[in-house]
């Protein structure tokens, strides 16, 4: 035996099951790439120039061997995308205060304009719809959880579909990248935005089950994007063997996200609304629609905990699941709310003309329910009332002069 075939055998002595798959999947793939003829033994890879044609049996071989993972340890690598944002950077700061002492939160935004820094997390400004900074981030890692993504209320998601369609990009090659990486859990941030739409066209909607996604007609642009990469998690489980989840959030606010600038949601708006109506003493604000208009709202810390229970529970492998409120209330309701916690009131007025998504939209908790014995339950009137403080101190600290992030 020569000295680097006896090198070799000593590497691979050492690596593990999942090391050779992906080692293997790896050199096949560079393989068919480059375009050669071959038979690789015990694989069944057929590789017939350039048609490039593999048979089933390497399909399914491309799927990893494990079954059961260890446990996460604390010091085990978990990568974030979108930390520079709303709900990931609360999973941040909810992961670190849960003790994992490894975790490399990401997002495009320049670091001085995240919501949250957390002190002890790699905090990385890198742009995540390019395969090569995908890569770079998952290397090591365990978990993956990948939030990042252009959006917006639904100023922002009826206006930019092309920005919000674009996300795919980042859908992509974050979980190849993951897969890759030898990542034993990934989990995608899906939307409501991904039901049907005909379903949602009354105020007092029934509220939305799972298997109410199909026969699709999502949200155009940014709804058809999650749906489609709901798919793609969905087949590098079934295909590749990655334990892949998914959970579509219904509206979710709270601190730490965006509050002004355009992309703001409505229980953010109002409240920002109401501020500055005090702050200048005009009580006139303009509501989207008719007010009529129904939604649920979930309180943030209620989503990253459901994004943990979620992740880590092999029942929901490749299932997506309503991650949502069951509390249903009207804009006007919401307006409401916000008089009642700043003591003041406002004079409405509606644009018909303003997008105003869907008539109502609704989280049916059953499934969650059944599976997690768990459902996001804060209270709208206890939720909003911390985020109006919230606002509040961003609205006073950014008049001082001070820099904040908003969007
Ligand atoms: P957010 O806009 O606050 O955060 C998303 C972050 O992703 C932003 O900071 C943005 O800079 C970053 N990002 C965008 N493109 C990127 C790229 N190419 N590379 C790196 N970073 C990039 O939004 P959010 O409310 O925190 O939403 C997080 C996830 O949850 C998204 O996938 C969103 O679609 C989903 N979601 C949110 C809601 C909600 O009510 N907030 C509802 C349904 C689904």
């Amino acid at each position: 035996m020569s000295a680097s075939v006896r090198r070799f055998s000593l590497f691979a002595a050492s690596i593990s099951l999942v090391d050779i798959d992906y080692f293997t999947d790896y050199l096949l793939e560079e393989l068919l790439h480059t375009g050669h003829r071959s038979r690789v033994d015990g694989r069944n890879l057929v590789l017939r120039g350039s048609s490039q044609e593999h048979d089933m049996t390497t399909l399914q071989d491309r799927k990893r061997f494990v079954t059961t993972d260890p446990p996460m340890k604390k010091e085990d690598l978990i990568v974030i995308t979108g930390a520079g944002g709303f709900i990931a950077g609360n999973l941040v700061l909810y992961l670190k205060k849960n003790g994992f002492a490894n975790i490399r939160a990401v997002d495009k935004k320049p670091l001085y304009d995240w919501y949250l820094r957390v002190p002890g997390v790699e905090s990385l400004c890198l742009d995540v719809s390019t395969e090569a900074n995908c890569r770079r981030i998952c290397e090591g890692a365990k978990e993956v959880y990948n939030l990042a993504a252009d959006m917006g209320g639904m100023g922002f998601i009826e206006r930019f579909r092309v920005e919000c369609l674009r996300s795919v990009l980042i859908n992509t090659h974050m979980i190849d990248a993951a897969y890759r990486a030898g990542a034993q859990r990934y989990f995608f941030s899906s939307s409501a935005c991904a039901y049907n739409t005909l379903l949602q066209s009354d105020p007092n909607v029934r509220a939305l089950r799972e298997s109410d996604a199909y026969p699709a007609m999502a949200e155009r642009g940014y709804g058809w994007e999650k749906l489609f990469s709901e798919m793609v998690c969905e087949e590098y489980w079934h295909e590749r063997g990655m334990k892949t989840f998914i959970a579509r959030f219904h509206n979710v606010y709270g601190p730490h996200g965006t509050w002004d600038g355009g992309r703001e949601k409505a229980p953010a708006a109002i409240c920002r609304k109401m501020i500055e109506a005090i702050d200048t003493n005009n009580f006139q604000i303009t509501i989207w629609g008719d007010g009529k208009q129904t939604r649920s709202f979930m309180y943030v810390d209620d989503c990253v905990q459901g994004i943990d229970k979620i992740t880590h529970c092999d029942e929901l492998i490749a299932t997506p699941i309503n991650l949502g409120s069951s509390e249903l209330v009207s804009i006007d309701t919401l307006v409401s709310k916000v008089e009642k916690i700043a003591g003041k009131k406002l004079n409405r007025g509606y644009d018909l003309e303003a997008p105003r998504g869907v008539a109502g939209r609704n989280s049916d908790n059953t499934f969650i329910k059944k599976v997690l014995v768990w459902e996001p339950d804060t209270p709208l009137d206890e939720g909003l009332a911390i985020t109006y403080q919230w606002i509040q101190d961003q609205y006073d600290r950014r008049k001082a002069g001070e820099h904040v992030g908003i969007g």
